[in-house]
């Protein structure tokens, strides 16, 4: 485990600071922090581009316009980070390739396929979890940490 903590909050809002600059002007941004999370073990740099990578994807979903929520949370012994766009969603038949290292829809040039192939990864070295909901208009990846190492 990390032997580090962070406050995710913190993590968060430095990496939509970093961000904000490529938001497209019609793409809102809401933040819906649950402002009691406890601090949590973490690999700041690591966490920050997991919350980057979910941000990029958001973005690059929704194109010009559209809302991108950034939501926290506390389920027992785990808190969450939730990134959220109203694009288009991930079609049933890629969903099972998304994680894939080197899975992408974007045209060349334009996508790695390596996000979250790497998010995940980063998130299984802080032993959480990482899940996807997805409908036309309403995608949500959502991040578990663990409260103690
Ligand atoms: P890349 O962004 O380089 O394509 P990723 O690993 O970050 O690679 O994502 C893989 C694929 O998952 C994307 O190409 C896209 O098809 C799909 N995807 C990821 N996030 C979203 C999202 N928020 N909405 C729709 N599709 C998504
Ligand atoms: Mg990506």
């Amino acid at each position: 485990s990390p032997h580090q903590t962070a406050d995710v909050h913190e993590l968060l809002i430095a990496t939509l600071v970093m961000l904000h600059g490529k938001f497209p002007a019609g793409i809102k941004l809401v933040k819906e922090f649950d402002r009691g999370l406890p601090k949590i073990p973490a690999y700041a740099a690591e966490l920050n581009q997991v919350w980057t990578n979910l941000i990029d994807n958001a973005i690059g979903a929704m194109g010009e316009t559209g809302t991108l929520t950034v939501r926290t949370g506390r389920v027992d012994d785990r808190i969450f980070v939730e990134v959220a766009d109203t694009g288009p969603g991930i079609p049933a038949e890629i969903r099972p390739r998304i994680f894939e290292p080197f899975f992408t829809t974007k045209p060349v040039g334009e996508g790695t396929g390596l996000g979250l192939d790497i998010s995940h990864r980063i998130v299984v070295r802080h032993h959480g979890e990482i899940r996807v909901e997805s409908a036309p208009g309403d995608t949500r990846f959502r991040v578990y940490l663990p409260i103690t190492g």
